[in-house]
């Protein structure tokens, strides 16, 4: 009984981002469908060649895709909203009508679409949070009573693909439960729980039996079926469903009940009765025992235990884990895999030619990951042989993770220390609050403003880069932000917004940026991973405890604030992204760092409010995916993460009005936690969804809230009408008094076209709206 390993997925956006350019040029028209098409391709390969020249086990197929897995599931089940089955004429195709859906039609769901015709816009569905994590799903979208077919191939022909490139394939599946747990029923709010969406499962497993026997008639042994979704507290109907549907599929190909993100204690019972093979756990994220595993699984299933994190860079201790697997070895198959899939993590280690070296023997990317698992199965198995287990080679290697913390300047950790454990006071009431506000600011009706990056030049990020490098003097990068920033406030004067932004020329990213300038993180050079589509972040690393050196923001803030008289609002990342964000160190709390960076931006907000500046806003817009997944941690997260929000705010007087901004998540879960955030603003995004799914706002009167009304991720831009109905809607929820407007997030993902005409029609339909509403 030899030990196996395997993956759970590889990144797909290629070592150089090779997916986003060549989507990107796609979308622009610069390259044609085919080009795309081989840029795929080639990745596909060079990623299967990457895992079989490591020595793991199999190769994983069906990780990759063109936007999303999950939205890649809804074009295989044929399960596209009608409003995306118009075709460019406009007229309707049917649901399950012979036209196969392709890639063109994937793109439309996930970015939106426009009727050539009639000029008008299809929004895009939803996107939302992969779990816990900063990845971005496309929510799949379901109607009552509806079917589904079998419509989009890729998944086959990249099996087809791997076959006959000789690889020992694992075919990676999102199981039926997961996929109908992640979805929405729409438009019939009444139908609207997750029990409605059960009513679908019988439909839906005649497809998943189909596409089981469509896999084992081309010779796949091994499905991952990925059930995430175990790790939640599931009611009993969905307990229950779970049998039909792995009843339904089985006698096809063998499964690998595939969770991660948690422990599935709590569902071991019926789990270890479901129609399976075999059972992932992810032993990194969660505390499931071992011992309980391999008494309470049937003795033929395959245990195949995450022990290699999939979410963070730190090389594995590979004694622990070949000590606690030893003594099952020979008991059971056992198969080692990583926590979860490697999507979470950059691609190669190797491509940090910045990276000392002594610091790069503490890391490990999604190859080197691939390589720690080969290492931990040799020495399992050289021990099922020798029975005997010998981890001499390994031990040394691991001492290089002890010992992270260097030399912190004294008098900063000192002051960190004072910060947090000294007591603070909330601030006034909010009515309070408010009237300050009013006679300091004296804003119009529905104030519009924009959540505060700009789309960036080549010549802001080439000026970056080269300031970085050292190849561009501090005068001369000044002067290039200085311009741009004077561009930007420019442009808010002639387009007429009420409050303004300095378009954040100096980030890079909102996160990487704060860890540039902070003490305690390391960045990367290469070490991309996707967030959503063609978009991927760089996590910076945090090795060390965080404070703060001098002000980081204050300079580009203040002196866009000197060029105008209207409020310029600064903006700064709150301590839960930032940590969301980033590449944790693992030897303390969350919460314990959170409160760290928190001392941080509490100093920075005081430096702003110091140099005059009056509104403030504390983007956290992974409040929400930082919440546990099992409910029964909420509360305690929930209180350190809003206590450490107010920490900060707190410190400012009521005449400054402090925002937040949160954003692709959902927030219903939280509202009572966003509200004792008592912020003065919250800007949320909104225009993809429901006016109706607001309806939690009627309830908790918001002190004042911008629910966006321009939808950043897709290329539509939102005419007056569109805009003014959105208002017309919105003030059904929304007391007119406590509305602001702005666009879902930020424009940095826009070209300066869409964001000047769509900004000149929002401006335009608030102009109006406040002529008839004033
Ligand atoms: N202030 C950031 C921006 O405008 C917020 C981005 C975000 O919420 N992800 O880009
Ligand atoms: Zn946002």
């Amino acid at each position: 009984m030899l030990v196996l390993s395997h993956i759970l997925g590889f990144p797909r956006i290629g070592l150089r981002r090779e997916l986003k350019q060549a989507l990107e040029k796609y979308w622009s028209r610069k390259i044609n469908k085919s080009e795309l098409f081989s840029v795929g391709r080639e990745l596909r390969i060079r990623h299967w060649r990457q895992q079989r020249d490591s020595g793991i086990d199999f190769v994983s197929v069906g990780d990759f895709a063109w936007y999303d897995h999950v939205l890649n599931t809804s074009l295989m089940l044929d399960n596209i909203p009608d409003r995306f089955r118009v075709n460019h004429s406009g007229h309707e195709r049917k649901r399950n009508s012979s036209n196969c859906v392709d890639v063109d039609t994937l793109f439309h769901v996930a970015r939106g679409a426009t009727v050539n015709i009639s000029e008008k816009s299809i929004i895009a569905s939803e996107m939302k949070k992969w779990f816990n994590t900063n990845y971005h799903y496309i929510v799949p979208e379901f109607i009552y009573g509806q079917t589904f077919r079998l419509a989009w191939m890729q998944l086959f022909d990249e099996v087809d693909e791997a076959l006959s490139l000789g690889h020992k394939v694992k075919v990676i599946l999102l199981g039926p439960m997961s996929y109908l747990w992640l979805g929405k029923m729409r438009n019939n709010t009444s139908h609207n729980t997750s029990h409605s969406r059960l009513s679908l499962l019988p439909e839906l497993l005649l497809i998943y039996r189909q596409i089981l026997k469509m896999l084992s008639e081309k010779g796949v042994i091994w499905v991952q079926i990925d059930e995430p979704i175990l790790v939640l507290e599931l009611s009993e109907r969905w307990c229950e469903a779970f049998f039909d549907a792995y009843r339904a599929m089985h006698g096809f190909t063998k499964l690998l009940l595939t969770t991660y993100f948690g422990s599935i204690h709590h569902h071991m019972n019926f789990i270890s009765n479901l129609l399976v093979d075999g059972l992932h756990v992810d032993l990194v994220s969660g505390n499931d025992d071992l011992n309980v595993l391999h008494a309470g699984l049937p003795e033929d299933w395959v245990l195949s235990v995450g022990v290699i994190n999939g979410r963070n860079i730190w090389r594995a201790n590979l004694s622990f884990w070949c000590n606690r697997l030893f003594p099952f070895l020979g008991k059971r198959v056992i198969w080692v895999g990583s926590s979860c899939s490697l999507l979470h993590v950059p691609v190669d280690l190797d491509a940090e030619i910045l990276l000392d070296s002594s610091l790069k023997k503490k890391f490990a990317f999604a190859i080197q990951k691939c390589n720690e698992l080969r290492g931990l199965c040799n020495i399992l198995n050289n021990a099922v042989v020798s029975n005997d287990l010998c981890t001499d080679n390994i031990v040394s290697e691991n001492r290089l993770n002890i010992n992270l913390a260097t030399a912190v300047k004294k008098e900063h950790k000192k002051h960190v220390d004072e910060q947090i454990n000294s007591d603070y006071l909330s601030r006034s009431n909010y009515t309070y609050r408010m009237q300050c506000q009013r006679s300091r600011f004296n804003l119009p009706l529905c104030p519009v403003t924009t959540i505060g990056s700009f789309p960036q030049t080549a010549k802001i990020r080439s000026a970056r880069l080269n300031f970085r490098i050292g190849n561009l003097d501090q005068e001369s990068y000044d002067i290039i932000m200085k311009q741009y920033i004077k561009d930007i406030i420019l442009a808010q004067e002639e387009l007429g917004l009420d409050v303004f932004v300095h378009g954040e020329p100096e980030r890079n990213d909102m996160v990487e940026y704060f860890g540039e300038h902070l003490n305690g993180f390391l960045l990367t050079h290469n070490g991309w991973i996707q967030s959503y589509g063609s978009r991927c972040v760089k996590p910076p690393i945090i090795f060390d405890d965080v404070t703060r050196s001098g002000p980081i923001t204050v300079k580009w803030i203040t002196y866009a604030q000197s060029l105008t008289n209207k409020p310029v609002k600064g903006i700064l990342t709150g301590p839960v992204t930032i940590l969301c964000w980033s590449f944790p160190r693992e030897d303390v709390t969350q919460e314990v760092l959170v409160s760290q960076i928190a001392s941080a931006i509490r100093d920075e907000v005081c430096d702003l409010e110091k140099c005059g500046i009056g509104i403030i806003q504390i983007d956290e817009p992974a409040l929400r995916e930082g919440l546990p997944l099992k409910k029964s941690c909420w509360k305690n997260y929930l209180a350190w993460a809003v206590r450490s929000f107010k920490f900060i705010t707190s410190v400012v007087s009521d005449d400054v009005q402090v925002h937040t901004h949160m954003c692709y998540a959902e927030f219903d879960d939280i509202i009572d936690s966003i509200v004792a955030m008592d912020v003065d603003v919250l800007s949320i995004e909104s225009s993809r969804m429901s006016v109706k799914s607001l309806e939690i706002l009627k309830k908790y009167r918001y002190n004042a809230i911008g629910p966006g009304v321009y939808d950043i991720h897709s290329p539509n831009v939102p005419s007056k009408e569109v805009i003014l109905n959105r208002l017309e809607e919105l003030i059904e929820y929304i007391e007119i008094t406590r509305l602001w407007v702005n666009p879902d997030c930020g424009l940095k993902t826009r070209s300066w076209i869409e964001i000047k005409q769509s900004l000149f029609n929002i401006v335009g339909a608030v102009r109006e709206f406040r002529v008839k509403n004033q």
